[in-house]
């Protein structure tokens, strides 16, 4: 194991990699590095080498991504947080795309919190961190809390049945929880849509298209992420749905495509 001496840098860049469990090298270097890839590439190898993170298996031409290592996380005891876990694969696309929400989201608000969803885990079993623990029953992907406003963020890169949409809808308006929703597959988005219709509760709902046209080079280009996504509304719903623009039926499709890559997938019928 290399030799290191932390630097303020470092320790903050613990920090976030113990908040998240796992971020793509192309964050850290937008957030920490001037968004010199170079850079915190070269610095990310250090602390690999000097055991304070490890390297995370991606796929084919896949992100570097790095996440801490015990040594990373004793260097940030101030953080109360559990074992840094290890990421199943599986969740690795989806973890990575909250990841891709949540800095959008924070670019446009800068005044704005995020609360991770391994944060909110941790604070359910932890004293300490009672302020971050919510009596939710459904746990986001994150919470944005701007100001005293709060609101639940859901990243969907897969459709679930239409079923469960229902039973996450009713357990956020059961307790008044305001939902976002950035949405990769279109049949999510009607899913959703018609999920908050039979419950009546469009206005605690929101749905976005994710990626907006402008971030969908955002792995490539960070910092290409400051064009807002288009909020769907009702209203845009039933405007195409009777104008006959809207596809319907045929959304099941995209599903193994997204789960293969979503971002080669081009959907502009929302833009
Ligand atoms: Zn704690």
């Amino acid at each position: 194991m290399g030799a290191v001496e932390l630097q303020k840098r470092d320790v903050a860049m613990l920090g976030s990699l113990l908040r998240w469990g796992v971020l793509p090298a192309w964050y850290l270097a937008a957030w920490y590095f001037d968004g010199s890839k170079r850079r915190a590439e070269n610095r990310l190898g250090l602390l690999r080498r000097a055991g304070y993170l490890r390297r995370v298996e991606t796929w084919w031409r896949g992100p570097l991504v790095v996440a801490p290592m015990e040594r990373g996380r004793a260097a940030r005891p101030d953080i109360c947080l559990g074992t840094p876990e290890t990421v199943e694969s599986t969740r690795l696309k989806h973890r990575l795309e909250v990841v891709c929400v949540a800095n959008h989201l924070l670019r446009a608000d800068p005044q704005a919190r995020w609360l991770t969803e391994r944060q909110l885990r941790h604070a359910q079993v932890c004293d300490k961190c009672v302020a971050n623990r919510r009596a939710w029953r459904r746990r986001p992907d994150g919470v944005l809390i701007s100001g005293t406003r709060e609101t639940a963020i859901e990243v969907e890169t897969t459709t679930k049945p239409l079923k469960q949409y229902l039973a996450i809808l009713d357990a956020y308006a059961d307790q008044g929880v305001e939902s976002h929703w950035y949405t990769v597959p279109t049949v999510a988005q009607e899913r959703i849509l018609q999920a908050a219709e039979v419950l009546d509760v469009h206005d605690l709902v929101h749905i976005w298209h994710w990626p907006p046209v402008t971030t969908r080079l955002e792995y490539a280009r960070p910092g290409a992420a400051d064009a807002a996504g288009r909020s769907y509304t009702r209203s845009a719903y039933v405007k195409e749905k009777r104008s006959g623009h809207r596809r319907v039926g045929n959304g099941d499709q995209q599903v193994p495509g997204v789960a293969h890559g979503h971002h080669e997938q081009q959907n502009d019928q929302h833009q």
